[in-house]
């Protein structure tokens, strides 16, 4: 039988959560989930200089609201905690030094300055810039001499040439890599000490029992290296998946530089998108129901989730297509977690004076006409105000007509007939209005909804005067028509 699958998402604290690295950990999750496997998180927290204690607060609450829990963490920091590379730095150097003793690894003394002289000696020739391996063989007397000079070694890892790596991936199928590419024998531990990720994630997805390695295709050259490594490791090389990247309209790579904010995940949880359609948006980019359906939950892609279905093509990001799935959500979530997940972008509203009840009504009004929740409070604001502002120009557009005070005046005198609370009575007894004042269309409508909402388009009317309620209403009408006089 083979073993339980397990899979990992290894962000490293950098940087914000990006999309990519979010779409990675969904993939890596719908893939456990199917296959009744665990999903580790997994934080490669070596590069000292640029990870950052808020990109790893970050990281951590992307995946969650995402939905993408994870099932082990480090005995510390609470059943949330992902597991952190720093916390076994030991451990590499152990493990780089059993590589020395076996022959495949070697100390390497190069100062950065003749590494970097290297380089500039390869510039204007044809062959791509690569380390020549020349500590690969040093005598006794050069290391002593260059111990005695001070210089503290690093480690590289022997890379043998000619020979061709290949894999068959899961994604892409065939992947062959000539060795010769590769840039020559690697660092594995730097000078100061610290593991570089190449060595260190085959060390920890050797460790944590990874059976496959699902991640985005730039990793592909890294892949050929790492399959080097457990080689010599003597240890069985897990499955390979790489997802193709994701790039914008114009086939641009989506990159921090070129898109900023927008691609991170941060901001669409602050912009107030829905996670469900985010999590949609990610999977259906590379990949499709089987029965095409455009539309499905998490727990629904757990349960049909084919890894080898997954398209070898670029991934395209487009911001409006995610409004459109994000729109279809905020329209058909259940109203409760919709007003609950508004609350805070009702950012004008004391929203604990308002019940549960009045909340939704005023929510449910509007949600259609949203593409994200931050915009709540510009299309709830009117419900609120004290005192509506109207514009010279709105005044112009629907109070101008002798037929708005009309339609004002009777609708005061009418008060009594609506059922408020009931939109759709509400509704009725407004067009019954009409009727008897032979008005109709905007004649009848942008009058009552310039004095009750300030503006001529929103939510339904019906709705507007069925939550405003009868005072309000009443107020509303009465100083528009002060002002109509
Ligand atoms: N730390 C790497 C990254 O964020 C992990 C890649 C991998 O999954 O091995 O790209």
């Amino acid at each position: 039988m083979p073993p339980a699958v397990r899979v990992r998402i290894a962000p490293s604290p950098t940087g914000h959560l990006h999309l990519g690295t979010a779409r990675t950990a969904l993939y890596n999750y719908l893939y456990a989930r199917r296959n009744k496997g665990t999903f580790v998180f997994r934080l490669e927290d070596t590069d000292e200089v640029r990870s950052q204690e808020n990109y790893t607060q970050d990281i951590i609450d992307g995946l969650k609201w995402l939905g993408l829990n994870w099932d082990e963490g480090p005995d510390i920091g609470g059943p949330f905690a992902p597991y952190k590379q720093t916390q076994k730095i030991d451990h590499y150097t152990e493990v780089a030094n059993k590589l020395i003793n076996r022959g495949h690894a070697y100390f390497s003394y190069e100062t950065p300055e003749e590494l970097a002289a290297m380089k500039e000696a390869q510039k204007d020739t044809d062959i791509a810039h690569r380390y020549d391996n020349s500590h690969r063989n040093l005598s006794k007397d050069q290391v002593e001499k260059y111990v005695a000079e001070g210089r503290i070694p690093s480690i590289r890892f022997k890379i043998e040439e000619p020979r061709v790596i290949s894999w068959h991936d899961n994604i892409k199928g065939e992947i062959a890599i000539e060795a010769s590419v590769l840039g020559g024998d690697m660092v594995i531990v730097k000078s100061n000490g610290v593991a570089i990720y190449n060595f260190a994630v085959v060390v920890d997805d050797i460790d944590m029992k990874m059976t496959h390695v699902i991640r985005g295709e730039d990793h592909i050259m890294n892949t050929a290296k790492q399959i080097l490594l457990y080689e010599a490791l003597n240890h069985q090389v897990p499955e390979f998946a790489h997802a193709p990247l994701i790039f914008d309209l114009d086939r641009a790579k989506l990159s921090k530089r070129k898109h900023g904010e927008a691609v991170h995940i941060n901001k669409y949880r602050v912009d107030g998108y829905m996670p469900e359609a985010m999590v949609n948006y990610l999977a259906a980019m590379s990949w499709t129901l089987p029965d095409g359906k455009e539309f499905f939950s998490l727990p629904e892609a757990c349960e049909m989730f084919d890894l080898y279905k997954i398209s070898k093509s670029p991934a395209v990001f487009d911001v409006q297509k995610l409004n459109w799935y994000n729109a279809h959500y905020i329209r058909s979530l259940p109203i409760e977690l919709i007003t609950e997940r508004a609350k805070p972008y009702l950012t004008l509203v004391e929203t604990q004076t308002y019940s549960s009840s009045e909340l939704e009504q005023i929510v449910g009004s509007v949600r259609d006409g949203l593409t994200m929740l931050s915009e709540i409070m510009g299309a709830t604001e009117f419900y609120f105000a004290k005192k509506l502002q109207i514009t010279d120009e709105l005044k112009e557009k629907a109070l101008s007509k002798d037929s708005a005070k009309k339609v004002l005046e009777a609708t005061l005198k009418h008060l009594g007939d609506f059922p408020f609370g009931d939109h759709a009575g509400c509704k009725a007894v407004v067009d019954k209005l009409g009727v008897e004042l032979g008005l109709k269309g905007k004649d009848l409508y942008w009058p009552l909804r310039a004095a009750l909402s300030g503006k001529v388009q929103g939510p339904d009317l019906g709705a507007i005067i069925s939550i405003l309620g009868p005072e309000r209403v009443k107020s509303r009408l009465e100083d528009i028509l002060c002002l109509c006089a």
